[in-house]
């Protein structure tokens, strides 16, 4: 049976990459950090829907150790994974000049450190058995930048840079490398936007709306699977058009 493993997928995006994943007869191993109680709520559900086996894993990914050892204990148990998905990510929206040294550092640790970490865990083994796909969640705002969110977007534009060179770096080794860069998207990580805010940019968007979970979820498995099999370094735009 193939596996993945999905960082940060206790919420959101990443709960939701893991339901299309178990409905396409995947395992799934299941990261989060902070939500343990919503990681075994979901894996319970995937395990009576799906009739798949789910691995719960807690680890901070912005922590290099952790991130390896979770992955390493993963595949003791698994083996290699088909797929990687880089999920896991943190937002804060401040000026510039109030961003302070240790809040840049946390975010990049997270957003990008993670994606670094959990690619050096797997690929070794990937790189053996010469085959395998890794999807990173990067973002919009990675690609066009935002003001008031510049760590942020420095974090994704670094998961851009990172995914594009890891997939020529690893293409001789069958194995893809590509990113997906969400619009705006209805998770907790918009949830500190009024809903006016929230409004105005459904109708900023072309197709007039917000994005849901399972819009990403849907592109990131399509960049997963043999669909995309000659499609590597690439970044998908899923936004409705804002862009
Ligand atoms: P979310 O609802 O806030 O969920 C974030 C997920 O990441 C949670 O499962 C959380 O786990 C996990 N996480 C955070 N820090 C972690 C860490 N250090 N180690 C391991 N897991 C960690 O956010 P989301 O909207 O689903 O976002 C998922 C990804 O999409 C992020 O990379 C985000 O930047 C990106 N994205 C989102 C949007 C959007 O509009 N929502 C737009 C563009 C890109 P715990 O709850 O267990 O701590």
């Amino acid at each position: 049976m193939p596996y993945v493993i999905i960082t940060g997928a206790s919420r959101g995006i990443g709960a939701a990459t893991a339901k299309v994943f178990a409905q396409k007869g995947y395992d799934i191993v299941l990261n989060y950090c902070h939500s343990q109680q919503k990681a075994e709520d979901l894996a319970a559900f995937l395990r009576k829907e799906y009739h798949v086996q789910v691995l719960p894993m807690q680890a901070d990914v912005s922590n290099p150790k952790e991130a390896e050892t979770f992955i390493r204990s993963a595949m003791v148990v698994w083996g290699t994974p088909s797929v990687l998905v880089n999920n896991a990510g943190i937002a804060q929206q401040k000026l510039f000049t109030d961003i302070t040294w240790e809040e840049y550092q946390t975010m990049m640790n997270t957003n990008a450190g993670g994606v670094f970490s959990c690619c050096k865990a797997v690929l070794p083994a990937m790189i053996h058995v010469k085959k395998g796909a890794i999807v990173n969640v990067s973002s919009m705002w990675g690609v066009s930048g935002a003001s008031c969110e510049v760590h942020y977007s420095a974090s994704k534009a670094a998961v851009i840079g990172l995914t594009k060179a890891l997939a020529k770096e690893v293409g001789p080794s069958g194995i893809t490398v590509n990113c997906v860069a969400p619009g705006v998207i209805d998770t907790d990580m918009n949830g500190i936007l009024s809903q006016e805010t929230l409004n105005g940019l459904a109708e900023e968007t072309p197709l007039s709306r917000l994005g849901t979970p399972e819009d990403i979820a849907r592109a990131i498995y399509f960049l997963a699977s043999a669909d995309a099999a000659f499609i590597t370094g690439q970044v998908l735009t899923v936004d409705g058009g804002i862009l």
